[in-house]
């Protein structure tokens, strides 16, 4: 029998180790530590997890794609992006994840991505594998057709690795409906199918489920709701600080405003707006969704309400409860002081690790309740699922119906979080109850189908 220190002093070497193998990828590095320093009770507890190569195969990728993206813009001036497709543990189901287009992606971003994603697939209790793909592509101030022409040409390489049984690919940063919407015409014209499980986030009418634009950001509401609860308050006239102002960010001000809290704030990358009066979501989605413009002239039009900080953190902002819904590190160790300084009851991530190991430390010692994202904002891959099984099915379900299973879902998954933490003797801690209960349902269905 191992025991717990040894266990550590064996996970410790294996991080030395990912580091070498995986050189210049901090993200996943960061991924792979945040995942790995929680697991030692469990491996310990149970030996048939210490078994040689078990944690070795789960930080190595199935399979790893990387591809050349050229396309021709408005005046005729080729580019050439590059192109991702991490197919990262496929034991509980197709590899399933979305596409990020972003000037910041590398592989070492897709690979923390794709690794998280394991791990919150299998927390839906869904039948998804895990994986992540995307580009260097910035779709910011590109046409419509320029979007248009990029999307076909990255489809025509994706095409070949995916498929409704093989690999699922959804949105994420800089890919929504209307990208969603290219890359489907796409694998449609190339393969001559109508095969509509093969990505998801489709647009009503054509495959797409109701409630998956809504099911990131409402789901993350819910899981802060949950943890809540756990601590007999609930979410009624609680200020909040969101940060992104996309699709998670949306729909969390939306799910938040209809469960009695008030959201005072929205930031993109030029900076933030907060309103006293709670932002008015009909016109951030009228300057985000349909003119796809920034944050500061949702201050301009607002009136004096609200104003825009050029540059700033919406973390300096008192609020009673915090979700990150931008992107990975924007919440840092400083951040994480001044939200304690202001008295922040809960901070439930909407985005991946938005929030840097420090942060989370300090705002755990703080006895802050924290939601890491790959249980909280498991809400648009367990939707997602769902609308796999529409098409399969060649249904659609009522948004009542897709929304009650979401509730279900996310109770569920905060449930299984909090009771696994109490297992291993860290009583409310969501970042060790969600790793070690997604790392025994991947590892046992590793393990069940042998060395491959
Ligand atoms: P969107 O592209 O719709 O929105 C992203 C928002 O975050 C924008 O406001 C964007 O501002 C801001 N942002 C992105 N990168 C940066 C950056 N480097 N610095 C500052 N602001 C930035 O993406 P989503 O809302 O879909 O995704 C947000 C987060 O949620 C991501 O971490 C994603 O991985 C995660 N997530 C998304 C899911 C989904 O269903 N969509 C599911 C689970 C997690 P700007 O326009 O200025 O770049």
């Amino acid at each position: 029998m191992t025991t717990r220190s040894e266990t550590r002093t064996a996970l410790d070497h294996l991080l030395t180790e990912i580091e070498h193998r995986n050189p210049a990828q901090p993200e996943f590095h960061q991924a792979a530590h945040e995942v790995l320093e929680t697991l030692a009770p469990v491996i310990a507890a149970r030996p048939e997890y210490a078994e040689p190569g078990l944690i070795e195969r789960l930080v190595e990728p199935e399979r790893q794609v990387i591809f050349r993206v050229p396309w021709q813009d408005d005046q005729g001036r080729v580019h050439v992006n590059r192109g991702f497709r991490v197919e990262f543990n496929s034991a509980l189901g197709p590899y399933k994840g979305g596409l990020r287009f972003h000037p910041s992606v590398n592989l070492g971003v897709i690979k923390f991505l794709g690794f998280e994603q394991i791990f919150k697939n299998a927390l839906t209790g869904l039948g998804i594998g895990g994986g992540k793909g995307g580009s260097d592509f910035d779709p910011h101030g590109r046409s419509d057709a320029e979007v248009m022409r990029f999307c076909q040409s990255f489809m025509t390489e994706l095409y070949r690795h995916i498929g409704e049984h093989t690999d699922v690919p959804a949105g994420d940063i800089g890919v929504g409906g209307r990208e969603i919407g290219y890359l489907f015409g796409q694998y449609r014209r190339i393969t001559n199918r109508w095969e509509a499980g093969v990505l998801t986030g489709k647009g009503q009418g054509w495959g797409g489920s109701l409630i998956r634009p809504e099911a990131t950001g409402y789901g993350n509401v819910l899981f802060a709701a949950a943890m809540l609860r756990e601590r007999g308050e609930d979410l009624e006239g609680q200020t909040a600080v969101v940060s992104g102002s996309g699709n998670v960010a949306i729909y969390t001000i939306e799910k938040l405003a209809a469960l009695g809290a008030n959201a005072v704030t929205c930031s993109d990358s030029s900076g933030y707006v907060v309103d006293e009066k709670g932002i008015d979501l009909d016109l951030l989605k009228q300057i985000k969704e349909v003119e796809r413009g920034r944050v500061d002239a949702y201050a301009e039009r607002r009136g004096a309400s609200a104003r825009f900080v050029p540059g700033g953190r919406v973390w300096d902002v008192p609020a009673d409860i915090a979700l990150p819904s931008a992107t990975q590190n924007e919440l840092d160790e400083n951040d994480a002081a001044t939200l304690i300084r202001n008295g922040v009851k809960a901070v439930s991530e909407g985005a991946n690790m938005p929030a840097t190991p420090e942060a989370v430390h300090l705002l755990q010692k703080a006895g802050v309740a924290f939601g890491p994202g790959k249980a909280a904002n498991a809400g648009g891959v367990a939707v997602s699922a769902l609308e796999m099984a529409q098409n399969h099915a060649r249904t659609s379900w009522s948004a009542a119906r897709v929304e009650k299973e979401l509730t279900h879902i996310m109770n569920d998954i905060h449930t299984t979080c909090h009771e696994t933490a109490e297992r291993y003797d860290a009583p409310g801690d969501y970042v060790t109850g969600a790793n070690i209960a997604g790392f025994e349902r991947v590892a046992d269905a590793m393990l069940a189908q042998g060395v491959i």
